[in-house]
């Protein structure tokens, strides 16, 4: 395969921008919360970390949005180096789903642990854990690991999170079932305060192509240089993107892409190149299944222009 990252500028980002944005217009911005529903669908950044070298990134580059799903990686990682990968593997699998992020059903008909930490099932069995080990420093804990790996944290959107707090009967459904089937342990509601929390946190799409980064570089942060999580998770988190970053859309990100992913409903996405560089992209106009359009886009075009389909996965 060639290498031809040496292509990659703000002339070929902004190529790419221009292409994919306009495809916004056929998906719409997430309302389920009612908070998000208030970002504007012409909103666009692509940003592009390097291994080594400094971050490139076009459009409306300081805008920030909420992580929501994006923060599945952020807990999970932490989770892993905490208290390893069998113990966390323990409370939720690793199997792609051909469910939808909030599905309840799966867990209804098999009656075991949710598919992959993930689905929101999942990831909120890896909130109970942080929170059962770590108690009222749970979300300290979370938001300084999220510091060591980007250098960077930008508080979390308190009108994000009461929005989804206050509307969140399918993922209170999710974990008062899970907690009656034995499958999630303590206070059910301090266990959604940190997982609406997580999804409430602020980045902008340098902060998702900071974290990818980390992903691409085997473990070491951009910002300092210094090695912040073990291969062990890093290979972990490549595997579940792969197969699982975007949910029931995960196959057709893997064909058109070809990258490990992982994407949020606010509209960003991230994707790792292993070896060579983080990406992240914000569009909030989604698709059916809850993916960035002009994202997913703006990623094919950038792999194709690039030549990075298939590494990694
Ligand atoms: N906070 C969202 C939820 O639980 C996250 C979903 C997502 O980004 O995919 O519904």
């Amino acid at each position: 395969m060639d290498n031809r990252s040496d292509l990659l500028d703000e002339q070929l980002l902004n190529d790419v921008g221009n292409i994919a944005r306009v495809t916004s217009t056929d998906g719409k911005v997430a309302s389920y919360i009612p908070e998000l529903s208030r970002m504007s669908a012409e909103l666009f950044s692509l940003s592009c970390q390097p291994v080594g070298a400094k971050m490139i990134e076009i459009g409306d580059v300081g805008q920030f949005f909420t992580m929501q799903s994006l923060s599945k990686i952020i807990s999970l990682a932490f989770a892993i180096e905490k208290f390893g990968r069998e113990n966390v593997f323990r409370h939720a699998g690793m199997e792609a789903s051909a469910d939808s992020f909030n599905s309840l059903m799966r867990i209804e008909m098999t009656s075991s642990k949710p598919s992959n930490p993930f689905m929101n099932a999942g990831a909120i069995a890896v909130c109970s854990l942080i929170c059962k080990a770590y108690k009222s420093e749970a979300l300290d804990r979370v938001t300084d690991f999220l510091r060591l790996l980007t250098g960077e944290y930008n508080g979390f959107d308190e009108k994000v999170f009461l929005s989804e707090k206050n509307s969140a009967d399918r993922n209170r459904a999710l974990a008062y079932f899970m907690k009656s089937m034995g499958l999630l342990h303590g206070d059910v509601e301090e266990i959604l305060d940190l997982y609406f929390t997580l999804c409430s946190l602020r980045c902008t799409s340098g902060t998702l192509a900071r974290t990818a980064a980390v992903i691409a570089s085997g473990g070491r942060s951009a910002a300092s240089g210094e090695k912040v999580i073990e291969k062990e998770t890093v290979c972990t988190l490549l595997g579940l993107m792969s197969t699982c970053g975007l949910y029931n859309e995960s196959g057709e990100f893997a064909v058109r892409v070809g990258l490990p992913g992982k994407s949020g409903v606010s509209g960003g996405i991230m994707a790792v190149v292993p070896g060579r560089m983080g990406i992240g992209v914000f569009s909030p106009a989604l698709d059916a299944k809850g993916n960035s359009v002009a994202g997913i886009r703006a990623l094919e075009l950038l792999s194709e222009k690039l030549d990075l389909r298939g590494i990694g996965i």
